[in-house]
């Protein structure tokens, strides 16, 4: 799965004739300049470009004058957001708000079909809407090989209160980001909130669009959006938004470890070994199973020769844990080698649970260390 910044993804907008305010990357003052030119404005939006969202709400998005831009964008910039660092700031051409909608169009791959979730009351969390107005988000399945042409929307851009001029722009918007969804082999295209100004234009004010990872070579251009990306690779940023921490190395076994001091020694007995990891990763103490599922997610989409887990656990059972570790690897087809130390509470009852269903489990370090160089290395 990949992220993009609002900037690609309203570049993407733009290709796929989806309004959306002009916009350019800020590049010291000259740039502020420029843009102020170009869009005949003396005020800009300033948005912090970061890969997750409530930027408003975390001031990381403002209205600034030529003159206090620069101060503005020098005070978010390497300020810390959901996990990402502001790199990136995007300046944009302000708009006039009449109101304020969410549109969303996700891939339902259990239905086969799209699924677009709309509401007039946009800006503002969906999830609060869902909450408090749950009759104000509209649902509509929209099969993957059907075409997406604008008429088929009309009923819905009618519950959301579009008539005649708007309804018709409201349907051209949503039936691009179907076509674009299937183009791109897109999972998710979020517009919140699509804006309806002053003049009845819709113009799409935030933009995010996430990629299957798996069509990534289709699509050069996709790609090529994403190069110019720095800091963490895909799966880093996961793990990230998920409270693991995570390096991607170029070894052969992917390690899940409670607490740095432990993923450090399990990397650096693994070398000892004659081996060599294939990522730092802490899940945090007391081996929280959650964590221990998302973590196995996480190394399964890596090209690893097996799986370490490194369980000290503390506040959580060793048996749950185990009980854990065999439904991930279960869900997520795990069919490389793979080796479980756990000790702590219960341990016992985890390690008789996952020799049972066939894992090799141990409560000391080396001699499980020693079994998953064995296995990776092609013996038993
Ligand atoms: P987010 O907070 O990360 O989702 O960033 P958004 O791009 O959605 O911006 C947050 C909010 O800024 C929007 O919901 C608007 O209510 C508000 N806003 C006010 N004026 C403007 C404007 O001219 N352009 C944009 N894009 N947003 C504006
Ligand atoms: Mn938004």
């Amino acid at each position: 799965m990949s992220m993009f910044y609002e900037y690609e993804a309203k570049k993407l907008f733009k290709d796929n004739s989806i309004p959306t305010p002009r916009i350019k990357l800020y590049d010291g003052l000259d740039s502020v300049k420029e843009f102020a030119k170009e869009i005949d404005k003396d005020s800009m939006m300033a948005k912090a470009q970061t890969l997750a969202g409530g930027r408003g709400k975390a001031g990381l998005i403002k209205k600034v004058t030529v003159d206090e831009a620069e101060k503005y964008i020098k005070s978010i910039t390497g300020k810390e957001h959901k996990g990402s660092t502001v790199n990136k700031v995007l300046l944009e051409e302000p708009v006039t708000i009449k109101q304020e909608y969410y549109l969303t169009v996700m891939m339902d791959n259990a239905q086969g079909s799209y699924m677009v979730l709309a509401s007039p009351m946009g800006g503002v969390d969906i999830e609060e809407v869902a909450d408090k107005h749950p009759n104000k988000i509209f649902k509509k399945y929209f099969g993957v090989n059907e075409e997406p042409l604008p008429y088929k929307f009309m009923q819905l851009g009618k519950q959301m209160g579009f008539e005649r001029k708007t309804l018709l722009r409201f349907t051209h918007v949503l039936s691009q980001m179907i076509k674009m969804s299937k183009d791109k082999d897109l999972t998710l295209v979020e517009i919140n909130p699509l804006i309806l100004t002053e003049d009845d234009k819709i113009i799409a004010a935030d933009a995010k669009v996430v990629v299957d990872g798996n069509a990534y070579y289709r699509h050069p251009d996709i790609a090529k959006l994403q190069s110019q990306r720095d800091q963490y690779t895909d799966l880093e940023y996961e793990a990230k938004q998920a409270g693991i921490s995570y390096v991607q190395l170029d070894g052969e076994v992917g390690i899940i470890a409670c607490g740095a001091g432990l993923s450090m020694a399990t990397c650096d007995l693994l070398e000892f070994y004659g081996s060599s990891p294939a990522n730092f990763l802490d899940v945090g103490g007391g081996a929280d199973e959650k964590k221990v599922d998302k973590a196995l997610e996480i190394l399964s989409s890596q090209d690893i020769k097996g799986i370490f887990v490194n369980v000290f656990g503390g506040i959580t059972r060793g048996d749950q844990v185990a009980e854990g570790i065999i439904s991930a690897t279960k869900r997520l087809d795990i069919e490389i080698p793979m080796v479980i130390r756990l000790i702590g509470t219960n341990d016992q009852q985890g390690i008789a649970l996952l020799e049972e269903n066939g894992y090799n489990a141990y409560g000391e370090m080396e001699p499980a260390i020693k079994k998953i160089v064995t296995l990776t290395k092609g013996g038993n």
